[in-house]
């Protein structure tokens, strides 16, 4: 592992936080060489890419809920809406808990496995809780859960069905997260996927890049629009595509990452608009909850990694998000969550403002399911007015 801050190197372990300068570790790899074909032969799940991944996948089997390989879709009839050339949806509701977050689940289920934890827990904004619980259930663990009280019902409901611990928080996100780093320091054997297994967490994401090159047939996009709430997934995808422009698994064509973030909790587009180095924490007021973290912890890599790529970041309103759930639904038939909502909103903008480009190759991330967020959805999404069950009825209520 070595330090993203000062290049502090240690074995790999159950290890988070720098020695030297507390800044965050990250794994590193001497990578076999590996093909294509290696890959092809592997299963249709994040665990075809098991060699790239920094743990052994038959630690924490959990037979028939593998995540990965979900749809990358062409999306036409949205490019034609937005004038744009070639457009895909990487849809990641295809998951087991409909969302991108059963990707670094699995990954940090298996490390905590082998480093010996007992209990698997997180702070979520909701969809880490559903995937947290769910596959703790299969690999017959207890979970601990912790969620800002405020969530959308529906994912609170997705977490306590499987059985384990829920607990709800007075507070934001970041509230609940702070709780979370002082339970891990109390309870040594408590992995909480996202602050002291961290790490390996991180490195599921990586899954989505690699899957969105293979799928395109060897091939990375042009360019590519991801959501941000810590920003762990935009750092990795990025990743996922060097590596693979490392490995020689694609050619040596360029790529531009972009990201998406709700104005309700914007501060990494705010970062960037001001051109600054460094993420100011805000509180956030967004229908994206999945999204609504004030002080992300990978904010200065993503600025890192959209600056090097050439990409940009902008944000949308709860009403452009609403809209754009709508615009989404009624081109590809795609009902997403407010992140998709916020990803889509955020490709309309930049496209817009002329920062990103409608001729080049485009794909966007819709990381989470509409059935989890129907609090945010537009206006004419609800039943109508019932009729008779006659033809007279029918016709008398103009339709056709
Ligand atoms: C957690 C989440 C994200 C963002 O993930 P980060 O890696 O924390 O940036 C995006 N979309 C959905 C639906 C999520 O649940
Ligand atoms: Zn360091």
């Amino acid at each position: 592992m070595a330090c993203r801050e000062c290049g502090y190197t240690c074995e790999l372990g159950p290890h988070y936080a720098c020695m030297e300068c507390f800044g965050p570790l990250e794994v590193r790899y001497d990578f076999p060489a590996l093909t294509r074909a290696d890959i092809e032969s592997g299963p249709l799940n994040i665990w075809r890419y098991a060699s790239l991944l920094p743990v052994r996948p038959d630690i924490a089997e959990t037979p028939g809920t593998e995540p990965g390989w979900t749809r990358l879709v062409r999306a036409d009839n949205l490019a034609a809406a937005l004038g744009m050339r070639r457009l895909w949806i990487k849809d990641e509701r295809g998951n087991p808990t409909h969302s991108f977050k059963d990707r670094v689940v699995a990954v940090s289920l298996a490390a905590a496995i082998e480093m010996g934890f007992k209990v698997l827990a997180c702070p979520s904004t909701g969809n880490l809780a559903n995937a947290v619980a769910a596959a703790a259930a299969k690999a017959g663990i207890r979970s601990v859960v912790l969620v800002p009280a405020d969530l959308e019902i529906q994912k609170i409901i997705m977490t306590a069905v499987y059985g384990g611990t829920l607990v709800t928080v007075d507070g934001t996100y970041d509230d609940v997260n702070r709780l979370a780093s002082e339970l891990a320091g109390e309870h040594e054997d408590w992995a909480f996927v996202n602050v002291n297994v961290r790490p390996y967490y991180a490195e599921g994401s990586k899954t989505l890049g690699y899957e969105v090159a293979e799928q395109l047939g060897w091939r990375l996009p042009e360019q590519i629009v991801v959501p941000i709430a810590s920003g762990a997934q935009l750092v990795k995808i990025d990743k996922g595509f060097r590596e693979f422009a490392e490995l020689g698994l694609v050619g040596g064509e360029s790529w531009r990452v972009f990201g998406a973030q709700a104005s309700g909790c914007a501060p990494v587009s705010a970062a960037f608009e001001a051109g600054q180095d460094v993420v100011k924490p805000v509180r956030p007021a967004t229908i994206a909850k999945s999204l609504a973290i004030g002080d992300p912890a990978d904010g200065p890599y993503v600025l890192d990694a959209v600056r090097r790529t050439g990409g940009a970041i902008a944000d949308v309103s709860d009403d452009e998000i609403i809209d754009s759930i709508g615009l989404l639904a009624s081109t590809e038939g795609i009902f997403a969550e407010t992140a998709g909502g916020v990803v889509v909103g955020v490709l309309r903008k930049l496209l817009a403002s002329g920062r990103l480009d409608p001729e080049a190759e485009t794909v966007i991330i819709n990381s989470g399911d509409g059935l989890k967020t129907l609090n945010a959805v537009p206006a004419g999404a609800r039943a109508p007015a019932p009729i008779r069950p006659t033809l007279e009825a029918f016709r008398k209520a103009g339709l056709g």
